[in-house]
Parts: C-alpha cells; structure tokens; sequence
C-alpha cells in the first residue's frame, strides 16, 4: 500500500522574506499540515503567546530536554537556543499529517542529515530592495536589528544550493499555492514509497515465478 505518513517539511529563510506569513496562510487553507512549534530560550516579544509562538523556556529547562533527547534538532542562534519538540511531531506525522519546520538552516541541515525523507523548502524574496522594505514595514526591528539580519541572511545564502526548492513570494497566494503543489508533489517521490516499491516488486517476482 502507498505510504500514508506524513512528509517532514523544513521552511527557512531569510528574515522578512514572509515565512510568517506563507505559514500562516498555507495552514488558514489547507487542513494537511501541522506547524510544529519550537522551544526557545529567548525572551518573548510582545505579542508573543507561551505555546503558540514559542515553548519560552529557561536555559536549564532546554538543556535537560538535549540531555532527554526530546528535541529533534536544535541551534544556537544570536545567544539563545532553538529546537524542535520531537514528541509532536512524530504523533502528527504517523497521523498522516505534513509536519512544518519553520527553522534556519543549521537545523535544516540536520533534519536533511537524520531524515533523508525531509522536504527543504527555502522562501525567497523577489528582490533585496523588497525585503529590506519588508523588514522595515513590518516595524518590529530596531535599524541596527535590520543591518544585522540583512547580514545573516547574505551568510545564509551560501547554504540555499542544500535545499530542494525555492519558492519567490512575490504575490502572497501564489506563493501559498506553489509551496502546496510541491509538498503534495513530493508524497510522490520514490524515495518516500520505499515500502510500496517492496511490496510491488515482491509481489512481482512471485507472478513471474507462476506462484
Ligand atoms: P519572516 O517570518 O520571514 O521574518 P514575515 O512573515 O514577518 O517574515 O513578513 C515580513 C513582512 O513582510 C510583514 O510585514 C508581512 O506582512 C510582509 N509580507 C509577507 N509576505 C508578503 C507579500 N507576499 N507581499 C507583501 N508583503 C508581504
Ligand atoms: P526569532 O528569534 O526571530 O523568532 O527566530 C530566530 C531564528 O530561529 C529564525 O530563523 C527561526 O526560523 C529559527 N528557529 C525557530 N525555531 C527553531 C528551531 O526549533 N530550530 C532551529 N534550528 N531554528 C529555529
């Protein structure tokens, strides 16, 4: 039978580019997906609800969960950790659903490393000159703050050739709709069928046996 199990999808990309927002929407449309929601250390913005946002928890209660094993991944990013509840997202995949990592890229790329069925999906702005608008619309980040992600993002532009897609989110919907194309795409991989394959080939040395 073909695979039912969700997809293990990794969302990066650079601050302002509109993750946020693609999530958002993508998950407002679709009722596939799960938005797996990360532990952090860093302080809450405001605005920012405990177990909608973030996990906020304290340093010591983040190093335990490494010590536990109850992340899937985690970086450092700027002083704070981040990382990913495992328990979550192993439930919603064998539900079926498409578990979302909103995540940079050193935990992209250890996610790619332990799960070599994981889908990595970057979202690109149509121009720098748009993102930089972007992030300062969005009016959450101090010049300085903007200066330094701008920075990061041309760092993490050398890691973008590791990922499977791009998608430009240019016009919102497109994007939304683009990004679902690809994931539903992708249940269609043989590299996410293995079994189904087994079983096809299995079945088929049998018949050419006359068994
Ligand atoms: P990220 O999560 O990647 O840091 P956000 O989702 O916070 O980015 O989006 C940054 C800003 O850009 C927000 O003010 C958001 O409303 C705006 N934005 C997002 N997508 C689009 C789009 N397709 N067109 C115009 N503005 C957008
Ligand atoms: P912010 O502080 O702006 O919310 O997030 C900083 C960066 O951490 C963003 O690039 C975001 O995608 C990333 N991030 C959020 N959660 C996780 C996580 O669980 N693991 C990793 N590796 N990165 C994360």
């Amino acid at each position: 039978m073909k695979n039912n199990k969700g997809i293990l999808v990794v969302v990066s990309g650079f601050s302002g580019a509109g993750k946020g927002t693609v999530m958002k929407q993508l998950l407002q449309t679709y009722d596939n997906y799960a938005l797996s929601i990360s532990m952090a250390t860093r302080e809450p913005r405001p605005g920012e609800v405990d177990g909608r946002d973030y996990f906020f928890v304290t340093r010591e209660r983040f190093e335990e969960q490494i010590k536990e094993g109850g992340l899937i991944e985690y970086a450092k990013y700027c002083n704070n950790y981040y990382g990913t509840p495992k328990a979550y997202v192993e439930q919603q995949l064998d539900a079926g659903k498409d578990v979302i990592l909103e995540i940079e890229i050193q935990g992209a790329l250890k996610i790619k490393e332990k799960f070599k069925t994981a889908l990595l999906v970057y979202v690109m702005p149509p121009s720098v000159a748009e993102l930089e608008k972007r992030l300062v619309g969005r009016g959450t980040e101090t010049a300085e703050v903007i200066h330094q992600r701008l920075a990061r993002a041309d760092e993490e532009a050398e890691g973008i050739e590791n990922y499977d897609y791009i998608v430009i989110n240019d016009d919102l919907k497109e994007c939304v709709k683009e990004l679902h194309t690809i994931i539903r795409t992708a249940h269609n991989a043989p590299l996410r069928n293995k079994d189904f394959i087994q079983t096809i080939r299995k079945d088929l040395k049998h018949l050419s046996k006359g068994e």
